[in-house]
């Protein structure tokens, strides 16, 4: 039963603006941001430095309880992956990392180990966080759930410029690519698939700024909570 804290879930396909979004609502609130994907990236990162592949069940399976995961905050509030004692926030900000992401999040274990770790965070913080399956599954009762989207080729033109600025040789091409993969990848797993909850706000950000979109938010957040 939840007492005192609040969580707002925002889900959405990869590059929709959903961590940006989350950022600076979760700023403007006082409340924790909680960066769901670079959990998961941080378990596939686990199994990358292992030799394990992104598919291969049996493998995740078996190294799954040698994944130590801490997340910290600085003190600008950015969060920071910690794996096995090591801050690893910049090694799993790279298209391969999404594509294990991807991956290893299809395998009903992984959610499992991971559910409760999010699901605790929400109950000691009040809470932005975002992801594929935060108003779905991990946090049904949040105050407030939105479901941002945006065509694919702009989400894959978002990427891109993200990707190009760290210096990561990868084309637009090929970005829209692997993009189109992994939502068809988590839209379409038969566990926690990314869905719009019934009582999600939907929010197309295509033609929206950063700006407005958070404006938006923020508004519908502040009228739900009082
Ligand atoms: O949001 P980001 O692109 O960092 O997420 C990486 C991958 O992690 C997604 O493509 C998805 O497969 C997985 N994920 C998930 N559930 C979440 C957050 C991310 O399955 N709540």
């Amino acid at each position: 039963m939840k007492q005192n804290v609040h969580s707002i879930a925002i889900d959405g396909p990869a590059g929709a603006g959903k961590s940006t979004m989350a950022r600076r609502v979760a700023k403007a609130l006082g409340y924790q941001y909680v960066d769901t994907g670079a959990i998961y990236r941080t378990v596939g990162y686990h199994m990358w430095l292992m030799g394990i592949g992104p598919k291969d069940a049996d493998g995740i399976r078996r190294l799954i309880d040698d994944v130590n995961l801490r997340i910290e905050y600085a003190p600008d509030g950015a969060q920071h992956m910690i794996l096995n004692g090591a801050d690893v926030t910049d090694e799993i900000r790279t298209a391969q990392m999404a594509v294990y992401a991807s991956g290893v999040s299809a395998r009903p274990v992984v959610r499992e180990f991971l559910l409760d770790m999010q699901r605790d965070l929400a109950r000691r913080h009040n809470v932005v966080m975002d992801g594929r399956d935060i108003g779905t599954v991990v946090l049904p009762d949040a105050d407030v759930k939105f479901f941002l989207t945006a065509s694919d080729t702009v989400r894959a033109q978002r990427r891109f410029l993200e990707l190009q600025a760290k210096g990561e040789k990868i084309s637009y091409e090929q970005v829209l690519r692997e993009l189109r993969q992994r939502d068809e990848q988590d839209t379409n797993r038969a566990i926690a698939p990314l869905r719009c909850a019934p009582d999600a706000i939907r929010l197309d950000t295509s033609a929206l700024t950063v700006d407005e979109s958070v404006a938006a938010m923020l508004s519908i957040v502040r009228e739900k909570l009082g």
